[in-house]
């Protein structure tokens, strides 16, 4: 017996209020001990020129209510707009998202029957901060930030989600072979983590080669954990191979607050025309059931969907030849509403797994005792320092930084996009306007003044610097990436 839970509710643009009337009639049918607060986020609130999409007063519901059920909303191209999706994630702390993947052969055509995968997003880090500057003329640049405990939040959390649900292996994705400091971190921690979880098999693959793996073999993952970015590309495609964007929910889990929400947007393409497919935000709201303890009523739902998939009752998105009836939104609706109390013959029936809200263990590595800031010395060494500068000869602008740097500092190297040109680079390597000059320390005592000093120095020498980004050693281990070539 669960109690009646108020939950706010977004029902978003384009198809979002065709497929939230959907889920919300089956929601109803299957009993649900569920009372609605509705809130308007997205276009209309965009229109009011409010540029995060969202008013105050629906920051309270959400934060009185604690459980969002949004569906998708279009983010204006331009104008300063914020997408509504990462601010409600990174305001509410909803660090993990989690995107269940699965094959409904031969009901829904896929070409992996077998496939059944687990993609575990980290949700707040990375690019998704939407740091960026144009610095130059020729050059934008956007910083992506990965932390220690972000990470470690969002791998604990997959190898927990593995451990819930009877999940075997949990495979990691990053690009640590370039990026060797943020994606190294997220590696390590992973490393570090699985060693506390014997039982589960752990694997970490370079991005590029997993993502090709995971769309061609996708049966041979089970659970997937990685940064937002890839997280976001790899979801799409893993839904995608799995039927269809259209049939995919996620949950956004964090600490106090989750949403749950389709992993598609508002298709505005198809809005109005009552034949999108409901099952995604259908599958949200099931994973959103699990998450309130209502698990009668989530089996109960996910049980009739499936039996609606197999009696060949589909959406124009999923309909093929041996689907028995193209149905309208509404078709389909009614369909998983009559089949209510009864279960797949073919699919596996579902039984209260695919929790996605469990005790996550407390951070080790970065919030206890021996947290990095109580056991670490942190010098700082030198400062890059990144400048405007249109390319000339490179040696006359050695010299000026020389000249500018005096007995404080000694200038080791300039880069151009990270390549090394001097000392001896090569002619060939194209340059932009936008160079990175790095300064050591002379006798390792570098301070902030002293960096500021030369700040000063470079540009009484008519040396027009962008920004400065400090070196530091970390015990005496250099915590910056070296030049290419260097
Ligand atoms: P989209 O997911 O809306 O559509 C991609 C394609 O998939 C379209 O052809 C669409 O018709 C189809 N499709 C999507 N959902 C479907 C469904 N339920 N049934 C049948 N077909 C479906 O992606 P897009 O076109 O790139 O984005 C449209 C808008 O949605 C943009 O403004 C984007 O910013 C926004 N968006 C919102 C969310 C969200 O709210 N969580 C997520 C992604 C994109």
């Amino acid at each position: 017996m669960s109690f009646t839970k108020t939950i706010t509710v977004a029902h978003g643009d384009g198809i979002g209020p065709e497929i939230m009337d959907s889920t919300l009639k089956i929601l109803d049918a299957a009993n649900s001990n569920l009372i609605y607060e509705s809130i308007e986020v997205g276009e209309k609130v965009y229109n009011k020129g409010i540029k995060a999409g969202i008013e105050d007063k629906s920051w309270d519901i959400i934060s009185k209510n604690k459980i969002l059920l949004k569906a998708p909303i279009t983010t204006p191209q331009g104008g300063g707009v914020k997408s509504l999706n990462v601010t409600l994630r990174k305001t509410l702390g909803l660090f993990a998202n989690v995107r269940p993947c699965r094959a409904y052969h031969p009901f829904v055509k896929t070409k992996h029957p077998d496939m059944d995968v687990i993609v575990i997003r980290e949700n707040e880090e990375d690019t998704y901060g939407g740091i960026e500057h144009r610095q130059t003329f020729e050059v934008y640049q956007c910083l992506k930030l990965i932390t220690l405990p972000g990470t470690e939040r969002i791998v604990r959390y997959a190898f927990e989600y593995a451990k819930s649900n009877g999940r075997s292996k949990v495979t990691c994705l990053t690009k640590d072979n370039i990026m060797k400091l943020t994606d190294g971190l997220f590696h390590d921690v992973f490393k570090t983590v699985s060693k506390e979880y014997p039982h589960i098999e752990s694997e970490n693959l370079i991005v590029d080669i997993g993502t090709a793996r995971l769309a061609d073999t996708p049966e041979r993952f089970d659970v997937v954990v990685m940064p937002n970015l890839y997280g976001d590309i790899v979801s799409d495609i893993t839904a995608q191979i799995s039927g269809s964007v259209g049939m995919v929910g996620s949950a956004n889990i964090g600490t106090k607050t989750a949403m749950f929400e389709a992993i598609h947007g508002s298709a505005p393409d198809i809005a109005g025309h009552n034949i999108a497919n409901p099952s995604a935000l259908i599958q949200a709201s099931v994973m959103m059931l699990r998450h309130l303890g209502q698990f009668t009523q989530a089996d109960n739902i996910q049980n009739a969907w499936l039996k609606t998939l197999e009696d060949g009752i589909h959406t124009p998105d999923i309909f093929n030849n041996d689907s028995k009836l193209k149905a309208s939104t509404q078709d389909f609706t009614q369909a998983v509403i009559e089949r209510l109390g009864q279960k797949p013959a073919t699919l596996s029936k579902v039984s209260t797994s695919g929790a996605v809200n469990f005790q996550i263990p407390a951070l080790k590595l970065s919030r206890s005792e021996n947290k990095p800031s109580a056991t670490q010395k942190r010098t700082l060494t030198g400062v890059d320092v990144f400048i405007y500068w249109e390319p000339q000869n490179i040696n006359l602008l050695a010299q000026r930084l020389n000249d500018a740097a005096s007995e404080e500092f000694e200038l080791t190297m300039i880069t151009n996009r990270g390549t090394k040109v001097w000392p001896n680079g090569n002619p060939e390597t194209f340059c932009t306007d936008h160079w990175r000059c790095r300064f050591k320390s002379m006798n390792g005592k570098a301070t902030q003044f002293k960096v500021v000093d030369l700040q000063k120095r470079l540009t009484k020498h008519a040396i027009d610097i962008i920004k400065t980004e400090n070196l530091y050693l970390f015990d005496n281990e250099p915590a910056f990436s070296s030049g290419q070539g260097e």
